[in-house]
Order: structure tokens, then sequence, then C-alpha cells
């Protein structure tokens, strides 16, 4: 490896100045935010899979997880299972997976780091997940609640 750079293909990548999740870190786009520090940003994911279906984001712009410093990987992970504590308390899930893409082969959909964390049922055991519609009202709602259960964290 050393010595060797390989890249991650992805025909969706774009620069920070066009970086959908850049413009939500700095304030620039609207998002239901659950978690904000100098360094990460979590919100909810706008087409999710399941009620509470949150995406923790280093603020900094980097595609894949190879693009970050080891240390922040170590944290972005971390805060991905902190939050998901607060996600399954203010959803009731039953369990959760934290899942992260890099490169259009693994359906990377936006070209900035991200984990998701997805709050899931017994009802969704053995099914493949399809995306659900929530209401502004509901996704307002559950993003209070995660919030909330943070602060009680
Ligand atoms: P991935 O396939 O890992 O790149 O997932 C990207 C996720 O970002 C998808 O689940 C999208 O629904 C979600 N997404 C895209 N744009 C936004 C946005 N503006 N706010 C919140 N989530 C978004
Ligand atoms: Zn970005």
């Amino acid at each position: 490896m050393k010595g060797e750079k390989r890249e991650i293909f992805n025909s969706a990548s774009v620069g920070p100045d066009k970086c959908t999740f850049c413009k939500i870190a700095k304030g620039e786009f609207p998002s239901y935010t659950v978690f904000e520090d100098e360094t990460y940003i979590a919100f909810l994911d706008i087409n999710p899979f399941s009620k509470g279906h949150t995406l923790v984001c280093p603020k900094a712009h980097g595609e894949t997880v190879w693009d970050m410093k080891e240390a922040e990987i170590g944290g972005l992970f971390l805060l991905a299972a902190r939050i998901s504590r607060a996600v399954v308390e203010a959803t009731g899930a039953e369990g959760f997976r934290l899942l992260q893409n890099n490169g259009e082969a693994a359906n990377q959909i936006v070209s900035h780091v991200h984990v998701h964390v997805i709050p899931v049922m017994m009802s969704h055991k053995g099914k493949p997940m399809d995306r659900i519609r929530l209401e502004g009202k509901e996704m307002e709602d559950t993003s209070a609640a995660i919030r909330k259960a943070l602060a009680r964290d």
C-alpha cells in the first residue's frame, strides 16, 4: 500500500463549493440537525429508510474515509455510536444499523463522508429496506426527540 495511491471512483464527485453537506455544515442549507460541534454535524436523512434515520458527518469536506485523518475517522464512528443510543431511545427502535458508503460502486450518492444511523424494528428483519416519506412535522418532532435524548446522555 505504501507509495501507491488508489482512487475510489464516483461520478457524483463535487468539490466543497458545490457540496450539499458542506452547505448544511455551514448553515447555508436547511437540515433537521440533531447534533453539532466544531468538527461534526448530524442531521436527519431527508429521504429516510426509517423514522430517525440520521447522517453523521465531519464538517470538513472529504469524499471517503480515505480523505480523513485516522483520529477523525475514529471520532466520527464514536459519535455515530453515541448518536445511535439517542436515535433508538427517541424512536423506540429494536436495533440499528451503522452504514457508511465509499464510492459509486458502494451506492454513495453524496460525495461527502457520512455515517448512516438507521433505527430498525423486528418487522424489518430479513427484508430489504425501502425509503419512507415523513411529513415536515414528523421530521421536526423526531429531530427534537433525538436532541432531547442526546442532552440526557
Ligand atoms: P449515500 O448513499 O451513503 O451517499 O447516502 C446519502 C444520503 O443522503 C441518502 O440517504 C439521501 O437521502 C441523503 N440526502 C441527500 N441530500 C440530503 C439533504 N439535503 N439532507 C439530508 N439528507 C440528504
Ligand atoms: Zn462537502
